[in-house]
């Protein structure tokens, strides 16, 4: 079996089936970004992680483009940025995103995060509402959400988004939040499921890594599957583009799982998403 045919899916609370592993592009630079997605799609991994913010869009959508297979076969997001709330604007990001992709649909569009401080995300949300409805968009969700920003757009909106996509890695599990997610129909996506490379030197980690003969990166990102999240690990380095998805040899433990669970430290590597307001 090729590691494409490997990977499972995980069906949204639309329908919708979204690959559980995909690729990151984020701290891709724009030029290195075609090649880094090509190699990616060589490798098998068929979901591919962009936003206006990273802007890479115009390399994502060439590479794909380039890779010989069909649209539908690749699972495509993109994201709403911060200084884009609102409808009108929202409108706007959203055909630029398309235009830069090349495509004229996306798999899912993110609101990329909340700006509670701008109090505009409800308004947001009901934009991608619209936009799924005219058929450009098949699955909408955000990132970066709280539960108290999840719960506002479930009494004011008519659809709970299929996704939120979080900061996420062993030492910064969100028990709660996930829990939240799991019983409110939305996926957990795991944004730096590696810990953007740092957690890949822990102790406990290395030693789970060598008792299955994989890598501390392959442990991570197992671990993430066996609990359920969507995974989109990042890297510019061809051998780790091809390590993180070669997963499906092995599993972990009940025991390994326990193990790492302990690791949390409740620590944020990037920005709270109840004060964060980058243009
Ligand atoms: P990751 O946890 O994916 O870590 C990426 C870092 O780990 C890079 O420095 C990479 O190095 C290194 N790395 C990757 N694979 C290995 C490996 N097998 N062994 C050793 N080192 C490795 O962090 P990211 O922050 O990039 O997150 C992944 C994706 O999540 C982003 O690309 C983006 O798509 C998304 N994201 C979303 C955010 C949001 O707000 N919604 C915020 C941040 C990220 P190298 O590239 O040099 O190989």
């Amino acid at each position: 079996m090729t590691q494409t045919q490997q990977i499972p899916s995980i069906q949204l609370n639309d329908g919708v089936e979204i690959p559980q592993l995909g690729f990151g592009v984020f701290q891709v630079p724009p030029k290195d970004t075609e090649q880094a997605v090509t190699l990616a799609l060589e490798a098998g991994y068929r979901h591919i992680d962009t936003a206006a913010a990273y802007r890479n869009e115009e390399g994502v959508g060439r590479a794909i483009d380039a890779s010989g297979l069909r649209r539908d076969e690749v699972f495509l997001t993109t994201k709403v940025f911060n200084h884009d709330h609102g409808r009108d604007r929202t409108l706007r990001a959203f055909d630029g995103s398309l235009g830069r992709l090349g495509f004229d649909f996306v798999d899912l569009y993110l609101i990329h995060w909340p700006v509670p401080t701008k109090d505009l995300y409800v308004e947001t949300w009901k934009t991608l509402e619209e936009l799924h409805d005219d058929g450009r968009i098949r699955s909408i969700g955000v990132s970066n959400f709280n539960s108290d920003h999840l719960e506002r757009l479930e009494r004011e909106a008519s659809t709970t988004p299929s996704v939120n996509q979080v900061e996420l890695h062993p030492y910064f599990q969100q028990p709660e939040l996930r829990s939240f997610h799991a019983e409110h129909g939305v996926a957990t996506e795991a944004w730096s499921p590696l810990g953007q490379g740092y957690e890949i030197g822990d102790d406990t980690i290395g030693t789970i890594a060598s008792g299955h003969d994989k890598t501390p990166a392959q442990v991570i990102l197992r671990w993430h599957l066996q609990l359920g999240n969507v995974v989109i690990p990042k890297s510019v380095t061809p051998e780790r583009i091809r390590e993180n998805i070669d997963l499906f040899d092995f599993e972990l433990s009940h025991e390994d799982m326990d193990r790492i669970a302990q690791l949390d430290r409740g620590e944020r590597l990037g920005p709270d998403p109840a004060t964060f307001e980058a243009p």
